[in-house]
């Protein structure tokens, strides 16, 4: 999970990473009063789970609180990169001397984790590391041992800071590491990490994704998920305990296994460029032991997506033949009713087919086809998503 900014900051405040004060706003009013309780200039930030902000106009500065008003009025509803702008930060604004940058990230290509520390901040990162890769320290950490103030002192001078600030940054990255370990991060970014004019140290711009998989550990942070932004269809699939993806296409799909779905997903788009673009709806995979509750809640949230216009469940038989998920599919059909109203293209293959397709037939559901080959089924189910 991606938090916003201010859910960073508030994070960055408690784990004793120097933070400037900060509030959340979804309306002009509420901005103006954060700014007078803050007091002095402040900035108002777009809260979007995106970067570039400052770009896009979404970062402005206020210098009292009825330019807050005014400046916040301005960012609320922006569009930015395709995300809509529901909430600002506003927060003191720092008078900014230098900006740098600091990172803790979970390099999966490596086994490992990673800091990168450059004291050219502010600015797009990935630039820095293309155009003078010399200013961006990359430096793997043993994640048993973690970063001590040596370890952090040596990252810092690497990264090229000014002697005058290198102890400063290094602690705040000390602090980060223990910041990223406690709350079971992935990624812990600050960028900018500025000097202000008087010498303070100070994360201006927080980025942190938390591990889900963690997530049994920090009942706390299940307060952080933005619920406004879950897809209706994927929380009614986490309900059922179903591993949904919704994607924006036509042919919803259901398979056993998740290599079996990902390479359906792949088929269906090949079959459905033929029918104007068609494309999966989403990735449903509902494991070996599908019994026909599972079928019908599978195909109750696949038929529910408004977007899906055909389905095609592919199975493959194994320790659950077919027999068994073909009886699945006619219960689950029975359970619907009148809820089933789009056309189920089924390819069964595997263990006990023959049984499988038998039953299907003798079934003989109006909404349900069977083609004996993936490929096949797949086209049938673009053919008819197209119609
Ligand atoms: P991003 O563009 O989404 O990464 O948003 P940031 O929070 O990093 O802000 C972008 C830029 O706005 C920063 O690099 C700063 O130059 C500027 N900025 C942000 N906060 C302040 C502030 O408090 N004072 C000043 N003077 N500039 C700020
Ligand atoms: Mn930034």
């Amino acid at each position: 999970m991606d938090l916003f900014e201010y859910q960073a900051r508030d994070l960055f405040e408690a784990s004793g990473v120097p933070v400037l004060a900060g509030a959340v706003a979804s309306t002009p009013e509420q901005a103006q009063q954060a700014a007078e309780k803050i007091g002095g200039k402040v900035v108002v930030k777009a809260q979007v789970k995106i970067g570039g902000r400052g770009k896009a106009g979404g970062v402005k500065l206020a210098e009292n609180p009825s330019d807050a008003f005014e400046k916040a009025k301005a960012i609320l509803g922006m569009d930015i990169k395709g995300h809509t702008v529901h909430k600002v930060m506003i927060a003191g604004a720092a008078p900014i001397e230098s900006e740098y940058y600091l990172a803790i990230l979970l390099d999966r290509a490596a086994r490992s984790f990673l800091v990168m520390a450059s004291v050219s901040g502010g600015m797009d990162i990935e630039e820095v590391a293309h155009k003078t890769p010399e200013k961006l320290a990359k430096v793997h950490v043993d994640p048993n041992a973690g970063i001590s103030a040596e370890n952090a002192l040596e990252i810092v001078r690497k990264g090229g800071f000014p002697a005058d600030v290198e102890r400063a940054v290094a602690e705040v990255l000390v602090t980060l590491w223990k910041t990223f370990k406690d709350s079971d991060a992935t990624l812990v970014e600050v960028n900018p990490l500025v000097k202000t004019t008087d010498g303070r140290i100070i994360a201006l711009d927080g980025k942190v994704t938390l591990d889900d998989n963690a997530a049994f550990r920090h009942p706390d942070h299940e307060a952080l998920i933005d619920h406004a932004a879950t897809n209706p269809l994927e929380a009614l699939a986490k309900e059922k305990d179903l591993n949904y993806v919704k994607l924006d296409g036509e042919v919803g799909v259901i398979g056993n296994g998740a290599g079996l779905v990902m390479s359906t997903l792949d088929v269906v788009a090949y079959a459905g460029e033929k029918f104007g673009g068609v494309k999966p709806a989403n990735f449903l995979d509902i494991g070996g032991g599908a019994s026909a509750q599972v079928m019908a809640d599978g195909l109750s949230i696949i038929l529910g997506d408004p977007a899906v216009k055909s389905v095609f469940v592919n199975v493959f038989g194994g320790i659950t033949a077919c027999d068994a998920v073909a009886n699945g599919i006619v219960q689950a059909l029975a359970m619907l009713g009148d809820k089933a109203t789009k056309p189920i293209v089924v390819r069964l293959d595997g263990n006990n087919v023959v049984e499988g397709r038998r039953i299907l037939n003798e079934a003989n559901h109006p909404l349900v086809q069977q083609l004996d080959t993936m490929d096949g089924a797949a086209a049938r189910a673009a053919e008819l998503a197209a119609k």
